[in-house]
């Protein structure tokens, strides 16, 4: 399965949020053996966000988007994905009915169109506050806020799925420059995915869908490389 993450929000252009909610996603997501194939900010603007939605909803097999739920003027999300998918905004009765229910909200106590969503979506329930998330094709729309976000994302974590992966780091003081050839040697005898991580020392992350290869190949490695030693 190959999925993309659409962040969105003024405020993480503009430096002032880190985007941990995209760091988050992408770690749950691989972590369920989906491909991550993009991730992508943009600002709180019904075009912007259409484009990328009906873009990557057209590539990938998932889309998630989080961020600009709330009824506020700048929370356009909503209406994006709606005018991405040609489907009206509508009040969804789900919703309205869930948030009276375990939030204690009566229609009149919610700001006008919380519980609006494009039409035909199925409604995400926001257990951490108010603002719904929604289920368009396979488009999810989540909060912004990480707490509330996280919890939705939860809900829907057993609809992500792919072939699991198995991970093995090598930690070497060698330079990265100087295992090239190591690399090579190393595709060429397993069916193992190199990825090399310079910082103080070189991370080699190890990838394989079969768990003996890839513990055969980070052994293989382990002897010709020079161990870092934190
Ligand atoms: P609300 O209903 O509270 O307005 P929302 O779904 O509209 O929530 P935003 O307005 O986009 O979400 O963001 C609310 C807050 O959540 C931001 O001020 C920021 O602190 C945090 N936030 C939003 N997006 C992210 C992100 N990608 N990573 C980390 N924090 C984020
Ligand atoms: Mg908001």
């Amino acid at each position: 399965m190959q999925a993309a993450v659409v962040t969105v929000g003024d405020e993480l252009l503009a430096g002032d949020t880190e985007n941990t909610n995209a760091t988050w996603l992408c770690k749950q997501l691989t972590d369920r053996g989906v491909s991550v194939e993009r991730v992508t900010t943009v600002p709180d603007r019904i075009g912007d966000i259409a484009r990328v939605v009906n873009e990557y909803h057209a590539e990938f097999d998932s889309v998630v988007v989080t961020g600009g739920l709330g009824p506020t003027h700048d929370d356009v999300t909503m209406d994006a994905v709606a005018a991405a998918f040609g489907r009206s905004m509508e009040r969804n009765e789900e919703a309205a009915v869930w948030l009276e229910t375990n939030g204690g909200y009566s229609a009149n106590d919610l700001v006008e169109g919380t519980t609006d969503l494009p039409a035909g979506a199925r409604m995400l329930p926001n257990d951490e506050g108010v603002a719904p998330g929604a289920v368009v094709g396979s488009v999810y729309v989540l909060p912004g806020v990480p707490r509330e976000m996280k919890t939705m994302f939860e809900r829907i974590a057993d609809e992500f799925a792919g072939e699991a992966t198995h991970v093995r780091y090598v930690h070497t003081s060698d330079p990265e420059s100087s295992l090239i050839e190591r690399f090579e040697e190393i595709r060429e005898k397993f069916d193992v995915t190199v990825g090399s991580y310079p910082g103080d020392h070189v991370r080699v992350k190890l990838s394989a869908a079969d768990e003996a290869t890839v513990d055969e190949a980070a052994e293989w490695l382990e002897k010709r490389v020079e161990r870092y030693e934190a």
